[in-house]
């Protein structure tokens, strides 16, 4: 008898851890879908375009996908239109979205009020956020992809011809026209989904985490009607070397701001430092703080972005501290939104 009132008890019990268990993950459940879905509501103010008729312009394009021209040449920054939805990148193997990557390409060549040419692409590291459509772009449109080894197999395994495909070590050099890009070894974000190389072929479908990081890079833009040196730095990526800028000059940054909201204040500060401090420039636009799971244009139209989800990203905090150290050191910030066109007009 008791041996059955035992039994009876340890049903109950084994119930009982059940339901909670199952209780447990539903509130568990619940906080991640919530955590997806709570974006902070960024202030994105109001920029006047083409109040300057500058010849040389970059259009941006969310994550650090941007469209370069002087009204001759035209090229990119990886060009990373395809923006799959959560849960094809979460649960299904990826492949270039050919239909949204046009659609983008093609309005982002009406805008720049361009040929639709490109003289081609250099790409910021390998993960798919950055590296998954340059080859389909260069195919399309034309022009030589720039990267590192990693992401030479990207393009091999798209079947981009090896002799379109310059690959990169620590440092290289991409001439589009007239413009200058210097391709220089940086670090990725400290995200914990860094490191590896490809080594073979990336053959599509694939999954979102078979595309490695291979190098990191910074981008140094020059072109002579802006002077003879660099004038403006893109930084991909949140990450450095300290000591990375050491002896650049430039006005002008576009700062890569993904995961900057979960590091702490000390590496904020640190890589703002070697970022703007270090290079004297005057004028940051922050770029890679949106959601890319999210399309640049819907029906046609084009669209403005979103931040991180707060579960992922903490951008309002990253931004409320950049803006700190800018007012510190009089440095003029702006975030730019999908399709914000920056100008740079020639030195008086
Ligand atoms: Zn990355």
């Amino acid at each position: 008898m008791m041996c059955v009132q035992q039994q009876f008890n340890g049903w109950r019990l084994l119930r009982w851890v059940g339901w909670v268990l199952l209780g447990l993950a539903l509130v568990a459940a619940g906080g991640i879908a919530y955590g997806l879905r709570s974006t902070p509501d960024i202030d994105l103010g109001v920029h006047a375009t083409g109040s300057v008729d500058a010849e040389v312009q970059a259009l941006f394009l969310g994550t650090s996908s941007m469209a370069w021209t002087d009204g001759k040449t035209t090229w990119m920054v990886d060009g990373f239109f395809s923006r799959q939805a959560l849960g094809r990148v979460a649960f299904s193997r990826l492949d270039v979205d050919e239909q949204r990557v046009l659609e983008v390409a093609r309005e982002t060549f009406n805008r720049l009020d361009m040929p639709h040419v490109l003289s081609g692409i250099v790409v910021a590291h390998s993960h798919y956020d950055h590296a998954l459509d340059a080859p389909f772009l260069v195919k399309t449109y034309g022009g030589n992809l720039y990267g590192s080894a990693s992401t030479g197999q990207i393009a091999l395994g798209q079947d981009v011809p090896g002799t379109r495909v310059y690959v990169t070590g620590k440092e290289g050099l991409a001439n589009f026209g007239q413009f200058r890009v210097e391709l220089r070894e940086s670090a990725h974000a400290p995200t914990g989904f860094t490191g590896g190389f490809n080594t073979a072929p990336l053959r599509l479908p694939a999954h979102a985490l078979s595309f490695k990081e291979g190098t990191s890079y910074s981008f140094l833009v020059s072109h002579p009607l802006l002077g003879s040196g660099p004038f403006a730095l893109i930084q991909p990526s949140a990450g450095f070397i300290p000591g990375q800028n050491n002896g650049v000059a430039v006005n002008t940054v576009f700062l890569g701001t993904g995961g900057l909201g979960k590091l702490d204040a000390d590496y904020l500060a640190a890589y703002w430092q070697e970022m703007v401090m270090n290079t004297g420039a005057k004028q940051v636009y922050l770029i890679h703080w949106d959601n890319f799971t999210l399309p640049l244009m819907q029906q046609g139209l084009p669209i403005s972005l979103q931040a991180m989800p707060n579960l992922v990203d903490d951008f309002s905090r990253s931004l409320r501290e950049l803006k700190k150290l800018a007012k510190r050191d009089s440095v003029n910030l702006r975030v730019l939104n999908a399709w914000d066109i920056v100008e740079f007009p020639r030195p008086r």
